[in-house]
């Protein structure tokens, strides 16, 4: 079975990511389990343009078809911060916590509906022979008003998702994989390696 690099060293994503692609004819290898290292610095504007760099720059050191993903939340009120810089946004080391409280605290008076936001997920494929992909996912929701849920990461307890009342911390992981930007990102590209007849 022919193999395929994804240039994460997320357990979680990989769980994911075997779950969508799963039925593809490739066997899907994280980082390190194909003994692959580098850090790739994400010098992008934009999720694809950073989805891009990271998968050509891990399909060069590992000669291998590789995919790579870069994600964010946009927050329209703020002009779409944080961004790409999701991750950086006030410090590397910063807590969610805090992240999350300073986001509500710029939102102050700011009525639900220009509190609208959405996660972005780019998701890029990069051949050995020089071919290259790139899809993009979303699920919209709005910035509530205070933290709400204990499940995922990152910005989740403060993403309500409008139709359901709920955070995405709220949803278990499997609610969460069926909605997410980077499920509908994964199945997206999914349907593009297999309609294209790329694999
Ligand atoms: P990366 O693409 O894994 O580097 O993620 C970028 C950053 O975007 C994360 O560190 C989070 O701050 C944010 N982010 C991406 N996806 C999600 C999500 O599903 N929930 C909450 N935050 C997310």
């Amino acid at each position: 079975m022919r193999r395929m690099i994804f240039a994460t060293g997320n357990e979680n994503k990989m769980v994911e990511i075997r779950e969508i692609l799963g039925d593809l004819p490739l066997e899907i290898l994280s980082m390190k389990e194909a003994g692959v290292y580098g850090e790739v610095e994400e010098n992008g504007s934009t999720f694809e343009e950073n989805a891009l760099i990271k998968a050509r720059a891990i399909c060069k050191l590992a000669g291998e078809m590789v995919l790579a993903d870069d994600s964010g939340l946009e927050i329209d009120y703020l002009n779409k911060e944080p961004g790409i810089y999701s991750a950086r946004y006030m410090g590397e080391d910063t807590s969610y916590r805090i992240k999350n409280q300073n986001l509500i605290d710029r939102l102050e008076g700011v009525p639900d509906e220009k509190r609208t936001a959405r996660f972005v997920c780019a998701i890029a494929a990069v051949f050995p022979d020089g071919r290259e992909y790139v899809v993009r996912g979303t699920v919209e929701g709005r910035i509530g008003y205070e933290e709400k849920g204990e499940n995922g990461f990152g910005y989740d307890p403060i993403f309500v998702l409008p139709d359901r009342g709920l955070t995405t911390a709220q949803l278990s992981p499997e609610e969460k994989n069926r909605i997410s930007h980077r499920g509908n990102a994964l199945r997206k590209m999914k349907e593009l390696l297999e309609k294209e007849k790329i694999l």
